[in-house]
């Protein structure tokens, strides 16, 4: 039997099960509030073109309209300067192979439960890969913070006094997940790939500044990671072809044996 046939075979059986990492996207979908200095992203925006009416009697659509990084969505590299000028860096130039990849996960629920500021250490890597193996070329990795059980606007951005707090990586995690173990990129259940309160790190925002840097991706927002193994699934995050796109929403789907 071909291997996409035992692929479709194990799907239909049920060994394989798709878990769906997306969050919903609407008008309620909370969005990374900047500084007032800086442009702000619109949330979404469901505008009806037409409805089984006097402008469509058979069929409905909408105008969707909202800023690229908006819900569960995909950063290119060209998102950000370190990466402005590296090849195949926007969402319609990325070679579709970049889009898939195997999960290894990051449990970092109890340490997030004490500390939201909690940032994922090369120590912390360490241990992770002494249990679990090395991160392979190619991954997808994934930090599950549990942050996706936060259903309000305010709980999920948890903004302060002193700005917004949320879990995120260690820039020098950052480093070697993207220079050492040339990972596709990370994803994280926040508004952002960075940790709440990493615009007053140095460098501002590292986990943008050293993935986007080394050609690497990044996912925001992703929810159900407490339904992957710590390693096995296999992830696909292909984002939408815009013309010269720094990102977009995005379907992530993983693929996991049952
Ligand atoms: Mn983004």
């Amino acid at each position: 039997m071909s291997l996409l046939s035992q692929l479709v075979d194990a799907l239909n059986a049920g060994s394989l099960r798709v878990v769906d990492l997306t969050q919903p996207l609407g008008p309620d979908t909370p969005v990374i509030d900047l500084p007032p200095i800086f442009g702000a992203s619109p949330g979404v925006t469901l505008e009806t073109i037409s409805r089984f009416d006097e402008k469509g009697p058979a069929w409905y659509w909408n105008t969707i309209t909202m800023g690229e990084h908006t819900g569960t969505h995909f950063d290119a590299p060209i998102h950000w300067i370190t990466g402005k000028d590296l090849p195949d860096n926007r969402t319609d130039t990325i070679p579709p192979r970049q889009f898939v990849g195997p999960a290894c996960v990051f449990d970092i629920t109890a340490e997030v439960a004490k500390n939201e500021d909690f940032l994922f250490t090369p120590d912390h890597l360490a241990a992770w890969e002494a249990k679990h193996g090395r991160v392979p070329k190619g991954a997808w990795v994934l930090l599950r913070s549990g942050w996706s059980a936060r259903t309000t606007k305010a709980a999920f951005l948890n903004v302060k006094a002193d700005g917004p707090h949320s879990p995120g990586f260690h820039q020098e995690t950052s480093r070697i997940l993207a220079r050492e173990r040339d990972v596709l990129g990370v994803g994280v259940e926040t508004v952002g790939t960075d940790a709440g309160q990493a615009g007053g790190f140095t460098p501002p925002f590292p986990n943008h500044t050293t993935m986007h840097g080394a050609g690497k991706f990044g996912l925001a927002s992703l929810c159900n990671l407490d339904q992957l193994p710590a390693t096995g699934a296999v992830v696909i995050a292909a984002p939408l072809k815009i013309v010269n796109g720094s990102g977009s929403p995005l379907r992530v789907l993983a693929l996991v044996a049952q």
